[in-house]
């Protein structure tokens, strides 16, 4: 059975902290132009003696506990956004938690007029789920060694050498996911000096989709590592940041700048260090900066994430990666 498609964009848009903190029956007091304090309402919570930790922006429509133990309980996680609160409430994932929002949405909805943005998005031909898979890829193939990838890392990432037929016979394939992890296409890089580097299936719109996405969003962590790349993608997953994900290319499109500002509070850019690579970084901090907190890796010049060592790659996203100190 399919999943059940959630619009989490449309139910961000649509849900107020206020409307959910009514909900739950929470009741908080003014502390401030925008914010709102009182006793923490969450599940997680467990101290007696912090009766004033639980806050609300209803402007950023994000809340925030502050008492250590509530805070441990949810590993780490200071507050968060309205799917996060919900998810903590009802002890579900965040996709049940948007599910369960959408329902009591779709019961209660009230029709309007669809946005522009809405409009053209429905026009757009989508990048449809594949029914097929490609089977009898070698893992092991000397060129996914040769650029630095682990077996264990290719296999994860169902990369590797293809020998069957059609326009991918002789590449070393690339399976490419939606956010939902639906498999929607294969990209085959050539292995000698072949062009083009990189084949994709006609049609295909690699600017409706961030690469690695859905693995991304599996952990829940709310800040994202952008790269270009699909190898800069496997390097940083080899240094242990699951967190990451590519545009395919350097430049940002408005449907990732979408995906990115719907899922994440904070993006990390870590784009390829050449010309085209820190005009693309210029330009994604400026569209990305409206909605979500942007920091830039600098790399040194003319370098790019999938030429770095794990111990580098650490070394620069160290000072980045600390937690927020608060959400509001
Ligand atoms: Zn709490």
């Amino acid at each position: 059975m399919p999943a059940e498609w959630v619009d989490f964009k449309s139910i961000k848009g649509k849900v107020s902290m206020e409307t959910v903190l009514s909900h739950y029956d929470v009741r908080l007091r003014r502390a401030g132009a925008n914010e709102f304090r009182g006793k923490c309402p969450l599940p997680t919570h467990s101290s007696t003696s912090s009766n004033d930790s639980f806050s609300v922006s209803f402007t950023r429509n994000a809340w925030s506990c502050q008492s250590a133990s509530c805070i441990a309980a949810r590993s780490g996680r200071v507050g968060g956004n309205v799917f996060d609160f919900v998810a903590e409430m009802e002890r579900c994932s965040i996709r049940e938690a948007a599910l369960h929002l959408q329902h009591s949405l779709t019961e209660n909805e009230t029709p309007r007029a669809k946005s522009r943005n809405e409009e053209s998005v429905a026009h757009t031909p989508e990048n449809r789920p594949l029914s097929f898979t490609l089977r009898n890829i070698d893992h092991q193939h000397p060129y996914v060694a040769s650029r630095g990838l682990s077996e264990q890392t290719a296999r994860y990432f169902g990369v590797g050498y293809y020998d069957g037929n059609g326009f991918l016979r002789g590449r070393v394939v690339i399976p490419i996911h939606n956010e939902h992890g639906e498999l929607v296409a294969y990209s085959g890089r050539a292995i000698a000096q072949t062009k083009p580097k990189y084949r994709l299936p006609a049609g295909f719109r690699k600017s409706h989709l961030l690469f690695n996405l859905h693995r991304a969003l599996q952990k829940g962590n709310r800040t994202l590592i952008l790269v270009e790349g699909f190898f800069d993608t496997f390097k940083l997953l080899e240094a242990g940041h699951h967190n990451v994900a590519a545009l395919m290319g350097s430049k940002l499109s408005d449907r990732q700048a979408d995906l990115i500002g719907t899922y994440f509070d904070r993006v990390i850019l870590m784009l390829d260090a050449d010309e085209a690579g820190k005009a693309a970084t210029s330009a994604a901090a400026t569209t990305l900066s409206s909605s979500l907190a942007v920091q830039i890796v600098e790399l040194a010049s003319g370098t790019q994430p999938d030429q770095l060592a794990s111990e580098e790659i650490n070394q620069l996203l160290e000072p980045l990666t600390k937690p927020f100190p608060s959400v509001l």
